[in-house]
């Protein structure tokens, strides 16, 4: 029988503790085989992590997950879904403002690509207010002031050491 993979595709820029939970909520269900995190490559974003950044970042976070891979792509998920026989696209919500977008996202993703299904996961209350954006804002203006074990909170322990490496640097 063919597998039943899922594509999570995303700039994890960088991943923080909701992406993560949403991998380990994907990876449980018994409908898909196989979960790839699809590391976006857009061309007119202008990364802060760096690609080989982002996917060591990811690679350490699906490292308890023996069916999630990682992956990157520069062109639509929709063709690569199509590519790599997948049958589902799966994004988080948080709020209304993602509900806007990922609607109208997933739509377009249809037309692109018909047979392959877009499943939206509510994000878990207690990340429900993080987005990677976010957390660089807050990380950039008072990192000497928030402790480890609050950015724990937020990122995986991997991001954490990334962020001061980053800012010490920047600092410097
Ligand atoms: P993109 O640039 O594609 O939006 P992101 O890395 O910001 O990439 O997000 C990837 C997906 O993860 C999106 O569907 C987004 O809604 C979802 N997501 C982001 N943060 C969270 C969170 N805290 N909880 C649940 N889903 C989230």
């Amino acid at each position: 029988m063919q597998k039943k993979i899922a594509v999570y595709p995303g700039s994890f820029d960088p991943i923080t503790n909701g992406h993560a939970d949403l991998i380990d909520r994907v990876s449980k269900l018994s409908i898909f085989d196989e979960l790839i995190v699809l590391i976006a490559i857009n061309p007119t974003k202008a990364p802060r992590f760096k690609l080989e950044e982002r996917i060591e970042m990811v690679n350490a976070a699906i490292q308890p997950y023996p069916n999630v891979t990682i992956d990157q792509y520069s062109g639509l998920t929709a063709h690569y879904a199509l590519e790599h026989g997948a049958c589902a696209i799966v994004r988080g919500l948080r709020e209304l403002m993602d509900f806007e977008k990922e609607f109208q996202m997933a739509l377009m993703n249809r037309q692109i690509a018909p047979q392959v299904d877009t499943l939206f996961m509510m994000a878990n209350i207690k990340y429900a207010h993080l987005s990677s954006s976010l957390i660089m804002e807050v990380v950039q203006m008072g990192w000497e002031n928030i402790g480890d074990e609050k950015l724990s909170e937020m990122v995986p322990s991997v991001v954490v050491k990334m962020l001061r490496r980053k800012f010490q640097h920047e600092g410097e």
